[in-house]
């Protein structure tokens, strides 16, 4: 076919014309049809060479891709299914063999030129049909090439670029992800699906990890969709059923003893038949159904235990001890829940169910305070603390002060509780703050007196009378703080930072991270033996934390769980965090005091180790 092209004999218009020309050499190339399942593992290289293979679960997720009857593909998948480079292939075939308009829309500009740049270059780059296509302009967030093609990478949070789009594949990743504000001009997904060019060679593909249960937008597209997931056959008793994390047993402490049990005789699953299951599984609908050809929506579910592709070997010798070591870890995180989510989101692709709002009652934790052998701690610490804070709320007739000890394993002990009163705005009451500040501790173990090391006072109003208080004992580890207006913030981040001059130094704390922490902590039992759960909290039988706080026995322990929560989506990253709240005169000051406490201890982040190695000589 090039050969019947005449080119003009004038050398200028010849050089000219070369771009053009070979563009229209590229489109009019003619090229053997082969479906994306037959044409990727003989074109497709891996970084590292390789040819590439579908995984048995990426197989008819490949099929469907490129199917002309279906409407949508809806994929939730377990991190690890190899998504991604699913997808990349895919990009690749549609460009290099269909000559489409493609377009991929990530939560934001940063993360789809990233994935653009990243992810999908490596896998262009080593496939020799991708890396010898032409390109006629290439930037971060666009390629077009000289057969045609084009490719697109926009952010949710572009609606100009969205509008402006026109392409055949519309490829929407960590949809749950995508955040809503109040300027949006309705559903970013919605505006993005409507840029398709309306052809029969239209496609619209959706990924992510599902989030919240009932806030899930992966959710409500596969609701959407025919429902499919990967069934597997028990060997036993002949049950067709889907994997899951939950029918998971192993001894405790011991991952590698993982094993699965099928839930319709009982038999045990070991890592081999587990492996062999999940390669002999299919898809099949919610119903146990087929897959119908085509004239609808399709959604595929598939959670990790499906998994047959490669593993870390430092848990045991399968993948099956791999996942059961890491839902350990994710008990035994220091904010469990958190790292519950994140399991259930990635591992099982589910959304995650928001426990009911827990926390305990203000009765069962006035009964589960301690009797220690010396009931005033200034008169003798429990052994175990190693470190002493101070976190200050400033009220406009009192200042509130918890001192809170600190030791290994993340627990602490309530030491003390006092109001301070006096106004903010009078040297006299904060004269109390530095003489109760200032009282040392006496520990069993060394004959050195533990002094409070850090004190962080809450600045959020009379800031001047709190920056005139802790400026001139910055070197006594005094800081004023105020809580983070960012719902993500972490407990203790960023840099403090200066204010007024000479200068006191401000300390940014994230207040729901803290709250979140300690309502879970304070909902631990004590143990029948001596070892306490991780972050346990003690909190002695004395008079400060009954009677004379709160006014009544329980007054402490209403004040410290005074403030209800929700979940809320943050808008800077996406994520659902525990969102706290106190009713409108309801007092609190117990719980900010921790709050602060804690923050304190988080700044000083010392090694505890090292701190009971010492107090031992
Ligand atoms: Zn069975």
């Amino acid at each position: 076919m090039p050969s019947d092209i005449q080119l003009s004999s004038a050398p200028f218009i010849e050089r000219l014309n070369q771009a053009a020309l070979q563009t229209a050499m590229d489109r009019l190339r003619v090229k053997p049809h082969l479906d994306f399942i037959d044409w990727a593992p003989l074109n497709i290289r891996n970084p590292d060479g390789t040819p590439f293979r579908f995984r048995p679960t990426q197989l008819q997720v490949a099929k469907d891709l490129f199917n002309p009857n279906l409407y949508s593909v809806t994929l939730k998948a377990y991190s690890g299914m190899g998504k991604t480079y699913l997808i990349g292939a895919a990009f690749a075939y549609a460009i290099e063999q269909l000559g489409l308009l493609v377009g991929a829309m990530m939560p934001n500009k940063v993360l789809v030129e990233d994935w653009i740049n990243d992810e999908l270059q490596k896998v262009f780059d080593a496939t020799p049909v991708m890396a010898s296509l032409g390109l006629s302009r290439d930037i971060r967030g666009q390629k077009l090439f000289t057969n045609g093609a084009e490719l697109h990478g926009v952010g949710a949070n572009s609606s100009g670029l969205i509008r402006r789009l026109q392409v055949d594949v519309m490829f929407s990743d960590e949809i749950d992800a995508i955040t809503q504000t109040s300027t949006d001009e309705g559903d970013k997904l919605g505006q993005f699906e409507k840029r398709g060019r309306g052809r029969k060679k239209q496609h619209m593909w959706r990924t992510s990890y599902p989030s919240m249960k009932g806030a899930s937008k992966i959710d409500a597209k596969y609701y959407e969709t025919d429902r499919c997931a990967w069934f597997v056959v028990c060997s036993e008793c002949g049950h067709q059923y889907t994997f899951h994390t939950s029918q998971m047993i192993w001894t405790p402490g011991r991952p590698d003893t993982a094993h699965l049990i099928c839930p319709g005789c009982g038999t045990k699953i070991d890592e081999s038949q587990r492996l062999q299951m999940a390669g002999a599984g299919q898809y099949l609908t919610r119903k146990k159904e087929p897959l119908k050809p085509g004239g609808l929506h399709r959604g595929f579910h598939v959670g990790c235990l499906a998994h047959t592709g490669d593993h870390n070997n430092a848990y045991g010798e399968g993948f099956l001890h791999e996942v059961a070591a890491e839902r350990e870890a994710a008990d035994k995180a220091e904010n469990p829940e958190k790292s519950k989510r994140v399991f259930v989101n990635t591992m099982d692709a589910e959304s995650y169910a928001e426990d009911v709002e827990s926390k305990p009652e203000a009765d069962s934790l006035y009964d589960k305070r301690e009797v220690w052998s010396e009931p005033d701690p200034f008169v003798e610490l429990p052994p175990g603390v190693l470190m002493i804070t101070m976190g200050v709320d400033v009220q406009k007739d009192r200042l509130e002060a918890m001192i809170v000890g600190w030791g290994a394993n993340s627990e602490s002990w309530l030491l003390s509780y006092r109001s301070l009163h006096g106004s903010p705005q009078s040297q006299k009451t904060w004269n109390q703050l530095d003489r109760l500040r200032l009282k040392k501790f006496k520990h069993p173990l060394t004959s050195q007196p533990m002094p409070v090391v850090c004190v962080f006072v809450d600045s959020g109003h009379w800031t001047t009378d709190i920056y005139q208080y802790t400026r001139p004992r910055l070197r006594q580890g005094v800081f004023a703080c105020k809580g983070s207006r960012t719902l993500s913030c972490p407990l203790m981040s960023n840099k403090p930072t200066k204010q007024g001059r000479p200068p006191a130094l401000l300390y940014e704390v994230g207040t729901h991270e803290a709250k979140d922490l300690i309502y879970q902590r304070l909902e631990f039992t004590p143990p029948a033996g001596k070892d306490f759960p991780m972050g346990y909290i003690h909190i002695p039988a004395n008079e400060e934390f009954g009677e004379t706080a709160g006014g009544e026995a329980t007054g402490f322990f209403e004040m410290l769980l005074a403030e209800d929560s929700q979940m809320k989506r943050c808008t800077k990253t996406g994520e659902f965090v525990r969102f706290f709240d106190c009713p409108k005169g309801t007092r609190n000051e117990a719980l900010d005091c921790f709050v602060y406490a804690m923050a304190a201890a988080r700044k000083m982040n010392p090694n505890f180790e090292r701190i009971a190695e010492n107090l031992g000589k």
